[in-house]
């Protein structure tokens, strides 16, 4: 696929966008931008965004003030887009709006995505799927709502240009985006780099309790719901703390566990070279990119920190 106008031919009214579960920078990013793009430049249709509820820094975003939280699931679209979702599972909020569509198209950057749509637009050496997303855009039919949208997602997946995933092509698109003259300054600090205290204190405790092993190779940490709710965060706050782990000196791989609901985790992991985290978390039905994964786990948070460990182990260069 060359551009999103490809997929508009013949009569097409109604257009659903959603994006993935507990969702992050590129998703909302991504999906606001689409969402920005298909009004502003094919008025005609109608088109409606699926977005759960994401960290307050991310809902200052043009476009998110008018997405929906629930599904009217009555809805038959003409046409419905996922972004940033790397599987059919990991959709959020769409229910079965998604399934119910005449045509479902899956824009990506995630190289686990087996590509769950009828048309799948993945491209796993993009930073972003913001990236992907201002490729198929005409340049100048994005308007500076949209490019800062766009901005945002590729900022956040990038971590501000800093991660592997950052390519000559990437700054290109960011350069493009920047043309259309947002503050990038003002959106780089308010939406990544800002912390709200609670969020900085809960980074400190996990860093604090942060354990290392196999010689420093692995560093693991967890929060609990009780020490959430003792530091009055939600899972929302905790993006960093996964980022921090992974700039430990002799680290390869950063894992963060997190409980979701009681005997449910979350599991985050990061690499830095060699080790590819979206095969370990795949073994426990999760996946991502090769340096940034995640999957789920049931038991305590010391059962599910030993299954993710032995299965790390194996695949440490040692
Ligand atoms: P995070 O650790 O920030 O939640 O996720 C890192 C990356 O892995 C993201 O790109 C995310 O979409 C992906 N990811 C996280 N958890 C899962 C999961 O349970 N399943 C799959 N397929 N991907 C996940
Ligand atoms: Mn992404």
């Amino acid at each position: 696929m060359e551009n999103i106008e490809e997929l508009l031919q013949g009569k097409i009214r109604r257009i659903g966008i959603a994006g993935h579960v507990n969702p992050d920078g590129d998703c909302i990013g991504s999906t606001t931008a689409l969402f920005l793009y298909l009004r502003k430049n094919h008025p005609k249709i109608k088109v409606d965004l699926y977005l759960e509820l994401p960290k307050q820094a991310l809902r200052t975003l043009k476009g998110f003030g008018e997405s929906r939280q629930t599904a009217n699931e009555d809805h038959i679209y003409d046409l419905f887009f996922t972004c940033d979702v790397s599987s059919r599972d990991r959709i959020g909020v769409a229910g079965d709006l998604f399934e119910q569509a005449n045509r479902t198209v899956c824009i990506d950057h995630h190289v686990s995505n087996p590509g769950f749509a009828d048309v799948n637009h993945i491209v796993p050496d993009a930073s972003s799927c913001a990236e992907v997303l201002t490729d198929l855009m005409a340049l100048d039919k994005i308007d500076q709502d949209i490019a800062e949208s766009l901005y945002t997602g590729i900022i956040h997946d990038s971590g501000v240009f800093q991660y592997s995933n950052t390519s000559p092509h990437t700054m290109r698109c960011a350069a493009n985006l920047m043309e259309k003259g947002f503050d990038h300054n003002k959106l780089i600090d308010d939406s990544f780099n800002k912390r709200t205290f609670r969020q900085n204190r809960i980074l400190g405790y996990a860093l604090e309790k942060a354990e290392q092993a196999f010689d420093g190779q692995v560093v693991v940490s967890s929060i609990s719901l009780e020490e959430m709710e003792e530091y009055e965060v939600t899972q929302q706050d905790l993006d960093m703390v996964v980022s921090q782990l992974r700039l430990t000196e002799g680290a390869e791989v950063a894992v963060f566990v997190y409980e979701k609901e009681t005997g449910q985790f979350k599991v985050s992991l990061r690499s830095n070279s060699y080790f590819d985290v979206s095969e370990a978390a795949a073994v426990f039905g999760g996946g991502g990119h090769v340096h940034a994964a995640g999957c789920s786990g049931e038991g305590s948070a010391d059962q599910v920190i030993a299954r993710i460990l032995s299965e790390i182990e194996k695949r440490l260069h040692g």
